[in-house]
């Protein structure tokens, strides 16, 4: 019906009127926008059920991915995209008067995610289903999602997202898969008939009921599921009511603090919040998660022995992490097994990502509330714990080391700890994060099981960071090479024959230029803020946060805008800098950061000489769909991490496959970007990162010494608290300074401030020969295939999970 369009019009008027009583003149956008999600999910529905269907009668092995996060976004125009049916619907549509554009605008954004972690498990999600792997989500539906940043006189507000408010088509509903999960109660220890028996009092119950959603692939891809799990109450009402007096005001209390294990997200990125209530999130999804996929499993009547050959369990960082003696209390006393047996199941099932190197990152629970609130699995950690540190005394690893290494210490479960110790495989994201793992932060463990130890790039799915985003560019490149490249990415590389091509240069400029004029269109609009589309679109979006140095970028604004100053007729490429950036609610300096990055703007966009050659914006509420409009329109990408700090990334991918160049440090996957690309392609600054980790280690360096001898330096620090153009906001700002002076600025802002804005002015240079930028920009594109998610998830299939492909056939 979605392939021809004729077809296409009469069923979407016919359900307009069926479902909504109305006709097409009748219609609002939101209206659209309903039908067309129920005609999608109509339409996948048998194909849904076949991958299902095939997955149970062929017993492939399947691979269940855990994550606290699926940073989503909109899913209307990927879904019609992996369908083949964007175009008819485009035209259709159009045809009855509506712009699709207007119609995806409709979708609440699914920001249940905080930055990298979850758009990862989200870009793996749809290579997973394009890639016909039997690979599903599990994760938590959270009423809601991450906060919508609103600023107000240059502050960052928050708001609740409340995304569901207007009901969400993609999900189902599955009451009758809702499985019971436990907390608090105590442990009551029984021998029968020679055996030990652990059994859990005095416990409170809440259901887990999960809603579906489908995950269409690409293509002939399949429909696997992304089962997200709603907290409901456990308990009857009315028996409780009956049970005495004050019950009711009781019921309504459980029930309140049952809905709130779903309410919200934690809106921290690369931070660890010790909350009880986080705490009883991350169990709620492993429990809830594993019981439902070992009903699954018991459907192929097989031991527990095969569950490995089966089922593979990934974590994406150790949120999931209780996973592991989860696995171990079900196995044990309600499947039978004994100790060795069911150990030896759950670390051939279970495998881990780590995503940080961040001290403050690391999860560590103390020991005291997870006893109390999870007493049995507290129980099955000690035990972990006792078995695996007297292994290792036993095999003659002396007592520091095994402090080191022990899960409990200190008062504390170390989740990383048990990760590594109950999985199969730790991989990093990319590869000299995984370096840095193996001979520093996790050294120990490394030596212990060198095996388990491997690297995994991140990826980014170029269904909808290309082809999506950005389908001027898609449609040049299958005019120019074939499509061959939408489903081997690596054929992008085809490209790279035509960067020396002036017509097919030209090509590339002129499409860049219409995604600036689409963006400037868009911040008009929002802002009033007229900006030049022939500047240099100079952009940094992703969370805010210390070691991601957007300080660095603004005060380099300030030092560029007190060189117009002082000499306002030197010839420039005009430049707009754009910033998008969430902070967490409770990370001051991050926000103080957001608040300055909007003083400078204000001073530099109203200052009529300033602002001929310099723009500053920042635009509110950086998420998915917003990433999709500002990335295709960027000539510069900013990935300037301090060195060893920032993981992978993946805004650096997207950008580099939308043409633009990069600015960075040597960090996370920029290095590998960089072996591609060369200096020539990429323009690299800073400090490496061993020269970071010698000076951590061994000292040498004071910022103070960077104030004293670098004038532009001195200029702009003295500027965030004295009288002149930024002024006044001396507490705010003079709480930077202190960071940048005083505490001896732990990020390197300072250090690496000179090189950066030397670089800078390469870039200026660069931009002005266009068609040697262009090329450049080809280049950047033709790499940007090795970096597709597809390619991620095929090593994660072959070499972690062991998986193949499982076509369906739909008859
Ligand atoms: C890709 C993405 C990120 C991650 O960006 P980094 O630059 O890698 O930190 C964060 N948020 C959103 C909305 C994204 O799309």
């Amino acid at each position: 019906m979605f392939n021809n369009k004729e077809l296409f019009k009469v069923s979407f008027q016919e359900q307009l009127i069926s479902r909504l009583g109305k006709s097409m003149d009748e219609a609002t956008a939101g209206d659209i926008y309903k039908i067309l999600g129920s005609l999608i999910r109509e339409n996948i529905g048998r194909d849904w059920a076949e991958s299902n269907r095939i997955s149970n009668i062929q017993k492939e092995k399947q691979v269940y991915y855990f994550s606290m996060e699926f940073l989503i976004g909109r899913l209307l125009g990927n879904n019609l995209l992996n369908l083949g049916m964007l175009n008819t619907v485009r035209e259709g549509l159009a045809e009855l008067g509506w712009d699709l554009d207007e119609v995806e605008a409709q979708e609440p954004d699914a920001g249940l995610g905080n930055g990298g972690l979850g758009r990862l498990a989200a870009c793996f999600l749809d290579s997973l289903a394009s890639l016909q792997y039997a690979g599903h989500g599990c994760g938590i539906r959270y009423k809601y999602g991450l906060f919508e940043q609103k600023i107000v006189d240059g502050h960052q507000v928050e708001l609740p997202d409340d995304w569901l408010q207007r009901g969400n088509v993609w999900e189902e509903r599955r009451a009758d898969k809702k499985v019971e999960v436990s907390f608090w109660g105590r442990v009551e220890v029984e021998e029968q008939d020679g055996k030990t028996v652990f059994t859990t009092v005095n416990d409170e119950k809440v259901w887990a009921v999960p809603y579906d959603v489908p995950v269409i692939g690409y293509g002939d891809g399949r429909v696997n599921t992304l089962r997200l799990w709603s907290a409901e109450s456990a308990v009857d009402p009315v028996k409780m009511v009956q049970d005495g007096q004050n019950s009711y005001y009781q019921f309504l209390e459980y029930s309140r603090s049952v809905e709130s294990i779903s309410e919200f997200l934690y809106p921290d990125d690369s931070g660890y919040e010790g909350k009880l209530l986080r705490l009883k999130q991350q169990y709620f999804l492993c429990s809830a998660g594993l019981q439902s996929l070992l009903r699954t499993f018991e459907k192929l009547e097989l031991p527990y022995s095969e569950l490995p050959e089966k089922v593979s369990v990934h974590i994406n960082d150790t949120h999931p992490t209780l996973l592991i003696p989860e696995l171990m209390r079900i196995l044990m006393d309600h499947k039978g097994y004994g100790w060795e047996e069911a150990w030896d199941i759950t670390t051939r099932t279970v495998s881990y990502t780590n995503h940080t190197l961040l001290s403050e990152a690391l999860e560590k629970w103390p020991e005291g509330m997870v006893r109390e609130l999870l007493p049995r699995v507290y129980m099955i950690i000690e035990e972990i714990n006792k078995r695996f540190c007297g292994s290792l005394l036993e095999d003659g690893i002396s007592q520091e080391v095994v402090s080191q290494v022990a899960i409990l210490e200190s008062g504390q479960v170390k989740m990383a700890h048990l990760a590594i110790v109950g999985s199969y495989s730790v991989n990093g994201v990319a590869g000299l994060h995984t370096e840095l793992l193996k001979s520093d932060v996790m050294k120990p463990f490394y030596e212990l099981y060198p095996e388990r130890f491997n690297n995994k790039t991140n990826g980014i799915t170029h269904r909808r960071w290309l082809m999506h985003a950005n389908p001027e560019l898609s449609s040049l490149i299958s005019e120019s090479i074939g499509t061959s490249w939408i489903t081997s990415p690596h054929k992008l590389l085809g490209l790279e024959t035509f960067k020396d091509d002036a017509v097919f240069q030209q090509k590339i400029m002129d499409i860049k230029r219409n995604n600036k004029l689409r963006l400037a269109e868009y911040v008009h609009q929002k802002q009033g803020i007229a900006v030049d589309p022939d500047s240099i679109f100079d952009v940094q979006v992703k969370r805010l946060h210390g070691y991601k140095r957007q300080l660095m970028n603004i005060l380099h604004v300030m030092h560029l805008y007190n060189e117009i100053k002082d000499n306002p007729n030197v010839e420039r490429v005009p430049r707009t800098f754009i910033f998008g950036a969430k902070a967490a609610p409770g990370y001051y300096l991050a926000k103080s950061i957001i608040k300055l990055i909007n003083v400078v703007a204000d001073v530099v966009n109203k200052d009529p000489q300033a602002s001929q050659q310099l723009k500053v914006l920042f635009l509110e509420n950086y998420s998915v769909s917003l990433a999709e409009k500002i990335i295709p329109a960027a000539n510069v990408s900013e990935q300037i991490s301090t060195a060893g700090k920032e993981a992978s990334g993946t805004g650096n991918m997207k950008f580099m496959m939308n043409g633009a160049l990069t600015i960075g440090t040597l960090d996370g996957a920029n290095v590998e970007m960089f072996d591609m690309l060369g200096n020539d392609n990429m323009f690299l600054f800073g400090l490496r990162s061993e020269e970071v980790l010698d000076y951590y280690r061994y000292g040498g360096y004071l910022s103070r010494d960077m104030y004293s001898q670098h004038e532009e330096i001195r200029r702009v620090l003295d500027q965030l608290i004295s009288e002149g153009p930024f002024c006044c906001h001396e507490r705010e700002f003079g709480l930077i300074r202190q960071s940048l002076l005083d505490h001896n600025d732990e990020f390197f802002v300072l250090r690496d401030f000179m090189d950066y804005a030397a670089k800078q002015k390469v870039i200026e240079q660069a931009y002005i020969n266009s068609q040697a930028w262009a090329s450049k920009s080809i280049v950047n594109i033709a790499h940007s295939g090795h970096f597709s998610s597809d390619c991620t998830i095929n090593r994660y299939a072959s070499e972690i999970w062991d998986v193949a492909p499982v076509k369906v056939e739909i008859y």
